[in-house]
């Protein structure tokens, strides 16, 4: 059976102590009320090592939100996975929308970030999802399984094995307009096939695979009620304890 999880993803919010007050606050709640899912906080660079150090592990797993596409050097301003690795954080988001559209990240960069990520012991929160134009032009399905070629289908299914899915169609990233519950469950369930299809149907039913887009407490229950959805990777609702905690409690 695929893993629960909830996963934020701050993006450049909070300065460090912000940071940590949000990070102390969720340790908090979470120590105070357990949570039925796991639970990863994904911060700025800056903040890893710190919020690493403060957060209950068996509570809050922590990660990055990008790393290098080079192993180490003159890459100034870089930060890369071994880097990351030694922050005592877990996981790296890669892939997001964000990084393909903004910093012209492309597949071929984005499968050098994996490969470095995984051989630094590091697990992924790999992102995919398509655009508005995309999806009115119904190619959502072309769009995902083109995603997954193109960075981590070239893995060992022992290496798959670190991967989690993030769906996130990008028009419902920080819209507001979230996915309906059905429309994100065709599609997971489309994502789940593929894997099946490369990797056999066990990897795929333990494959963890997350919704993200405006995802918040209010729709957070149905959509973790489809078979398909595992949990989800939370934006903008994971800036403050209370909402984040809200999401976290739809799977209790
Ligand atoms: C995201 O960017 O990963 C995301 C899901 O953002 P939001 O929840 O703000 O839509």
């Amino acid at each position: 059976m695929a893993k629960k999880i909830v996963a934020g993803n701050w993006k450049m919010n909070k300065n460090l102590q912000e940071g940590m007050e949000l990070a102390q606050g969720l340790n908090e709640a979470l120590a105070a009320d357990k949570p039925n899912c796991e639970v990863i906080i994904c911060t700025p660079f800056i903040h890893l090592a710190k919020v690493s150090e403060a957060v209950n592990h068996e509570n809050i797993k922590v990660g990055a939100e990008n790393c290098a596409d080079k192993a180490s050097g003159a890459y100034t301003g870089e930060v890369s996975a071994e880097m990351v690795k030694s922050t005592g954080c877990e996981y790296v988001i890669l892939g997001h929308s964000e990084r393909r559209e903004y910093y012209n990240e492309t597949p071929e960069i984005l499968k050098e970030k994996v490969d470095l990520a995984l051989a630094n012991g590091l697990k992924i929160l790999f992102c995919i999802g398509e655009s508005l134009a995309q999806r009115e032009a119904n190619e959502q399905e072309a769009v995902c399984k083109a995603e997954l070629e193109g960075s981590v289908f070239h893995l060992s299914a022992e290496q798959f094995a670190n991967i989690v899915i993030a769906y996130e169609p990008i028009w419902a990233i920080g819209t507001g307009k979230t996915a309906t519950a059905e429309q994100a469950e065709e599609i997971h369930a489309y994502i789940r096939s593929c894997v099946a299809e490369k990797y056999g149907a066990e990897v795929a039913a333990n494959t963890s695979i997350l919704y993200g887009g405006s995802c918040k407490a209010s729709n957070a229950p149905e959509l973790f009620a489809k078979p398909d959805i595992d949990g989800g990777l939370i934006g903008g609702a994971s800036l403050k304890v209370a909402d984040f905690k809200g999401i976290i409690d739809a799977w209790k």
